[in-house]
């Protein structure tokens, strides 16, 4: 099952990629997550991609690229993955595709996960992840116990791009740059929608129920 996960930041891809690769036993690749880890670690990765991601901007193609390739090549990913927030344009878009039928095996499904604007924006300037496990929280609708993680006491932070003005920064290019890829994938035959608003359960069985009509 190689899937992409398509949706303006905040739209719940890291969300229900979590429950994905318990449920289908594949890798989750989240670009963010890498690119983070390499600003947190300090790497060259990192010190680049840093001033890039605090604007909410773009990091370039070719760091973003490289990395994914890099990945897909792992040996985990031979059964399947999960993309999430990669592509996010049409030349990344075309690269994977480059990439995936040399090696004859292309994507299985891309799918748009919709929500609308508004509450977008309360997803996103309410965003809590802990710091420990990853386990992610909203303060206006999954409020943690006692200000900590509930699943491993961890501290939880906001993430440094989860800021207002940041916020509408990455909106403006999810519109501008992400959003035409849901054409994209439409006309290559792969492209399914959700509906992301409400339940994370109830959308989670939804985004099963398509990928288990693929099987
Ligand atoms: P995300 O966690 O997917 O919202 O990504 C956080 C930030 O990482 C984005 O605002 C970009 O600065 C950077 N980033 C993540 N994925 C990509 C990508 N595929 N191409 C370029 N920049 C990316």
């Amino acid at each position: 099952m190689r899937l992409v996960l398509l949706g303006a930041p905040g739209a719940g891809k890291g969300t229900q990629a979590k429950k994905l690769i318990e449920k289908y036993s594949i890798p989750q690749i989240s670009t963010g997550d890498i690119l983070r880890k390499a600003v947190a670690d300090g790497t060259p990765l990192g010190k680049e991609a840093k001033s890039y991601m605090d604007k909410g901007e773009l990091v370039p193609d070719s760091v973003v690229i490289g990395l994914v390739k890099d990945r897909l090549a792992q040996n985990d990913c031979k059964k399947g993955y999960i993309l999430d927030g990669f592509p996010r344009n049409t030349s990344q878009a075309l690269e994977l595709d480059k990439v995936l039928s040399g090696i004859n095996a292309p994507l299985d499904l891309a799918l748009s996960v919709d929500v609308d604007r508004e509450d977008l924006l309360r997803r996103l300037t309410g965003r809590r992840t802990c710091k420990g496990c990853g386990q992610m929280y909203n303060i206006y609708f999954s409020t943690p116990m006692k200000g900590k993680c509930d699943k491993c006491g961890g501290e939880l932070y906001q993430r440094d791009d989860d800021k207002e003005e940041t916020i509408k920064n990455r909106l403006n290019i999810y519109d501008a740059q992400t959003a035409p890829l849901i054409k994209y994938y439409s006309e290559k035959g792969i492209l399914k929608s959700i509906d992301g608003s409400g339940n994370i359960d109830d959308i989670f069985n939804s985004i099963c129920s398509i990928i288990n009509s693929l099987k």
